[in-house]
């Protein structure tokens, strides 16, 4: 086992006259150690006081800001007055109610325009509706859309002039070819005042098929109650000029009579 030998240590040491250089040197290295561990000190103050304030801006900032959001919120609600809501909320209500009211009767309609052309949409104005003109299309076994298109094709090869505003497909579809304010190419006489509506059949005889024959009597008692008529203003062609359309309704007079009861009927029991 070793151990030290202290006198070699004391032997080692520096001479005695040297020690108090050597302290100073010792004290003043400490010294400058010690002010750098100040220094870093503050340092990290400043830089723990530098982050505490951005925390603190951003807080600021972020308060303000909900501050501005609540007050605007505020202001937004306390802007309208209560009464004037309430007016505007009922008009609102009245105006909706008047729609689904106009509209409760209406049939299911496909609307499909003809392009405007000279002669089967001449884009003249309706001025006033006096009677409801029914048609039939003379062409048995032809569906809605193909009469439609006929219509529509008037437009390119300009072979004579005629429309309706609503054709009935013996499926019983509704297709509207105009819209209510223009006028069509149906009845002479007739075109400035009254709307038309074309049914399709497949019958020999000209008699319209059940479904043909109901969207005829849902979309003539919409049309009637619309424009204030009764089921007396539902025309044929026939009454107007005396051309044999409806065939079916022209050589069955009853049949005709029926019809416009059971108009009436329907009319009464939607009240
Ligand atoms: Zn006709």
């Amino acid at each position: 086992m070793d151990y030290i030998d202290v006198s070699a240590w004391e032997g080692a040491r520096a001479p005695q006259g040297r020690r108090p250089e050597r302290q100073e040197a010792g004290k003043r290295m400490a010294g400058k150690r010690m002010a750098g561990k100040r220094a870093a000190a503050r340092r990290a103050r400043r830089r723990r006081r530098f982050w505490a304030r951005i925390r603190f801006s951003c807080l600021v900032l972020l308060a303000g800001l909900l501050l501005g959001m609540v007050l605007w919120r505020l202001l937004l609600f306390s802007a309208g007055h209560p009464e004037q809501e309430d007016a505007q909320a009922l008009r609102r209500q009245t105006e909706m109610s008047m729609v689904l009211q106009e509209e409760a009767g209406r049939p299911e309609i496909v609307e499909d325009f003809l392009t405007p052309n000279p002669y089967s949409r001449p884009g003249e104005r309706l001025p006033e509706v006096k009677n409801i003109f029914v048609h039939y299309t003379a062409n048995p076994g032809t569906t809605a859309e193909q009469n439609r298109s006929y219509f529509e094709n008037l437009g390119i090869t300009g072979e004579t002039s005629a429309s309706a505003h609503f054709v009935i497909g013996f499926d019983g579809t509704i297709i509207q070819c105009i819209p209510l304010n223009e006028i069509g190419y149906a009845v002479k006489s007739r075109n400035y005042d009254s709307i038309s509506i074309e049914c399709c059949y497949q019958s020999e005889d000209g008699s319209f098929t059940r479904a043909t024959y109901d969207s005829l009597i849902e979309l003539t008692a919409w049309l009637l109650k619309k424009y204030g008529l009764s089921p007396g203003d539902v025309l044929r062609h026939y009454d107007e000029g005396g051309k044999k359309c409806p065939l079916y309704f022209v050589e069955h007079e009853g049949a005709w009579e029926a019809f416009r009861q059971d108009l009436a009927d329907y009319m009464d029991s939607k009240g």
